[in-house]
């Protein structure tokens, strides 16, 4: 076997490097005075390379771990000489492309430094004292975070039967909500709120209130039942949709996200954006991704084969975990599951955080086939 050391440094070799998640990590900057300070980037590189080799499975951020398109990594290479630049133009072509590929005018859509952006901006522009942030228990927290760091509150509404919003009682949670997050398909549970239900509900919402609709993970969907509400916007101007490139996409490193809305709402998020949010790399980076259709649809098919492969690796153990619609799952275990999480933890396998609503389910990132390997060999151990 080539040493990873003096291997000839390849572009397929910094793909697999960048897929493995360790170019970034190899290339921030170290401290003077550590023993790596000194080297190239790329022998750094090279050698976080070889040192993962005995690392840690990270299963706990619903990340992919497949990595970027190959046309994602050499337009990033192409634009390592635009660094010097602001991104202006380079804005404006990605939100065209996406304009083009929703059906919606440019002014429709607003770029985020992730979709975690878009979520802030959201709960900004859309909250207030008195006017509360009302969303799923369990769900995506983040948006909760900020509405209480912002002092307009936040409202959980638990999950109803087969893990979908309960979308009812979620619109008589409060008096006068300011915004309502759907997070469809969920995290953490992985399913999916029907869409005729989400239909019926944006009927129902008063016009003052915004609905923000949550779609980091609708590539992964696959159930009969799901259907994105991008092609409702026309008939509900209070509806946001959140989507991500840190999913199918590969490029949770790269921070890259956006909302697509009527151009009033797009408006009322932009005031309150950072100017230049986006970075030309991911610009460069999200715009190749979009023309590699094939990609997405390996990283689908991989999912779906991988998930299957663990699901039955669980269902031999006698557990069922919850049909996902996503790149992760959870499995109820019949007890807490925060001692478990660090048993896996010891093993070198992280899975997802403890969720207070739901203490007895682990969530679990399905990552490659060999990940998914060493997380049911720990598991077995854990639980026997
Ligand atoms: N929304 C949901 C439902 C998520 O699970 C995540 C990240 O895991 C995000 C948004 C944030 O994604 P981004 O990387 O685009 O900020």
């Amino acid at each position: 076997m080539a040493d990873p050391i003096t291997q000839p440094f390849s572009r397929r070799r910094f793909a697999h490097l960048f897929g493995a998640g360790l170019a970034g990590a190899a290339l921030a900057p170290l401290a003077p005075g550590t023993p790596e300070a000194g080297a190239s980037p790329l022998l750094r590189l090279v050698r976080a390379a070889a040192a993962d080799a005995g690392g840690v499975v990270r299963l706990s951020s619903n990340e992919n771990p497949h990595g970027p398109s190959p046309a994602a990594l050499e337009a990033m290479r192409q634009a390592f000489g635009l660094a010097w630049r602001y991104p202006d133009e380079h804005m404006d072509a990605l939100a065209g492309a996406l304009a083009k590929l929703h059906g919606v005018d440019r002014g429709q859509i607003l770029l985020g430094n992730g979709s975690s952006e878009i979520l802030r901006l959201a709960a900004l522009a859309f909250a207030a004292p008195g006017r509360p942030v009302v969303a799923a228990d369990p769900t995506f927290e983040a948006i909760l975070h900020h509405a209480e760091a912002d002092g307009a509150g936040a409202l959980k509404v638990p999950l109803a039967s087969g893990y979908r919003h309960d979308l009812p009682k979620m619109l008589a949670a409060a008096p006068d909500p300011g915004l309502l997050y759907v997070c469809n398909p969920n995290n953490p549970t992985g399913t999916v709120t029907p869409k005729d239900e989400l239909q019926a509900f944006l009927g129902q919402v008063p016009a003052k209130t915004m609905v923000l609709v949550d779609e980091a993970y609708h590539h992964y969907a696959e159930s009969a039942d799901y259907a994105s509400v991008i092609p409702l916007l026309g008939a509900h101007p209070n509806l946001v949709v959140a989507r991500t490139f840190s999913k199918v996409y590969g490029m949770a490193g790269l921070r890259c996200g956006y909302a697509v809305a009527n151009a009033e709402a797009i408006e009322r998020l932009q005031k309150r954006a950072s100017f230049d949010n986006v970075n030309i790399m991911a610009l460069a980076a999200a715009q190749a991704s979009l023309g590699d259709t094939a990609h997405v649809e390996r990283g689908r098919r991989e999912n779906r084969e991988v998930k299957a492969m663990v699901y039955a690796g669980l269902e031999k153990l006698g557990l069922h975990p919850i049909p996902s619609d996503t790149n992760f799952f959870m499995v109820d275990l019949g007890r807490d599951v925060g001692p478990l999480i660090a048993a896996m933890k010891e093993r070198r396998v992280e899975v997802g955080r403890r969720f207070a609503a739901m203490p007895n389910c682990m969530r679990v990132t399905v990552g490659t086939r060999a990940q998914m390997q060493s997380f049911l060999g720990a598991f077995r151990e854990v639980v026997a």
